[in-house]
């Protein structure tokens, strides 16, 4: 419990940084109970197909962003963590439908990098987005 306050008040700061930022082209990605919503700023430019050992068994694609641009709107306890290996990154899941919303640093900074899943915008919102295989099993580099 004390691990999810401590993010909850992180994700608070970042939230908070986001106000008056928001425009129209503003996109929504949200679970399927709609427990947890990802607000990011614009439309990615593109999308990162990668195949390592976790992100190939979640069949996510990464849209990337600041974390001070991205607001995760969730009640406190309603996301879950994971992580592994060396600990710096933790994948985060609605607790209710088990859907993978994003990842982040485990140590989050506004000037963080972090990921959203964008299997959770609607389809149309990205459907012209190209989208990049990334060999994150082995080379870290961008196959096309
Ligand atoms: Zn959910």
């Amino acid at each position: 419990m004390t691990e999810g306050s401590r993010e909850q008040l992180c994700m608070d700061d970042v939230a908070r940084a986001q106000v008056g930022k928001e425009g129209r082209n503003m996109l929504t990605a949200t679970c399927h109970c709609g427990a947890v919503q990802v607000d990011v700023p614009r439309k990615p430019r593109r999308l990162t197909n990668c195949n390592c050992s976790i992100c190939r068994r979640y069949g996510t694609l990464w849209a990337y962003y600041k974390a001070s641009d991205v607001r995760v709107r969730a009640a406190r306890g309603a996301t879950m963590k994971y992580s592994w290996g060396e600990k710096s990154l933790c994948f985060v899941r609605c607790s209710t439908c088990g859907c993978v919303t994003h990842w982040q640093p485990v140590h989050l900074k506004k000037t963080s990098r972090m990921g959203v899943n964008a299997r959770n915008f609607m389809p149309g919102a990205v459907k012209s987005v190209r989208i990049r295989p990334l060999d994150g099993a082995s080379t870290w580099k961008y196959l096309d």
